[in-house]
């Protein structure tokens, strides 16, 4: 019996959409459950990628909002993700950040460079970076999320990952029970530019969950305050105008 048969039979993975164990031909998902998520497609938000009701909307409403408040050269150049923000991918996401499914990583990255590697290497990023975590829920959880995935999709495309570009620099309330411009002010308080955050022209910006977006415009304008010329976002999940 060959050694990753063995470490199979004790430590079977598991399919990061139901749960359930995988057998040992059935790759990183259940073909059935892959087919119960929502890959995005057309249309989208030309800005943002976040699926729209109609080709004739070129942007979604919170980028038609975004474009009101920020400098348009403070604006990411464009962004896309792999599925619609589901209740699959909701408790797919639970379990990845909350209940130790750190297996679930190669899951997505896979499934992120199959769906958007050709995306991701047509604007070549210099570099990948994550949206960071702030320390206690770094300490509380382990691992920050969105580096792990941002780190198998650099490896699968052989372009650098570098966590130094955004820092944390403090706690944020529940931006739940904000309205938009506290939540606005709240989250721009959060973020600060990283000691390598000069480093690049061109920088691709990972994350889990794409919703307003505001999170990844803050982290953009850090960059490109900081002198990046083009900053691209990818998200596993984003929700969607309808
Ligand atoms: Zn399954
Ligand atoms: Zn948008």
């Amino acid at each position: 019996m060959q050694q990753n048969s063995i470490t199979h039979l004790f430590y079977p993975p598991r399919c990061p959409i139901c749960d359930g164990i995988l057998g040992f031909q059935e790759g990183l998902a259940h073909e059935a459950c892959r087919r119960r998520l929502i890959y995005v497609k057309e249309p989208t938000c030309l800005r943002c990628g976040k699926p729209v009701y109609s080709p004739v909307q070129e942007y979604c409403l919170d980028c038609t909002r975004k474009t009101a408040v920020f400098a348009r050269g403070n604006l990411f150049d464009g962004g896309a993700s792999v599925w619609v923000y589901t209740k699959e991918m909701q408790e797919s996401i639970a379990r990845y950040k909350y209940h130790g499914k750190q297996e679930y990583a190669r899951f997505y990255a896979d499934e992120a460079v199959k769906h958007l590697g050709g995306w991701i290497r047509e604007r070549r990023p210099e570099c990948i970076t994550a949206v960071p975590l702030n320390r206690r829920k770094l300490r509380v959880r382990g691992f920050n999320q969105a580096l792990l995935v941002a780190r198998q999709i650099g490896a699968r495309l052989k372009i650098p990952v570098d966590d130094r570009l955004l820092v944390r620099t403090r706690y944020t309330l529940p931006q739940k029970e904000l309205n938009p411009r506290q939540r606005l002010a709240n989250l721009q308080k959060a973020f600060g530019p990283g000691d390598r955050a000069s480093k690049y022209a061109s920088v691709l910006i990972v994350d889990d969950i794409y919703t307003t977006g505001s999170t990844m415009q803050i982290c953009s304008m850090i960059l490109k305050k900081c002198g990046a010329k083009k900053v691209w976002i990818l998200s596993l999940c984003i929700g969607s105008d309808y």
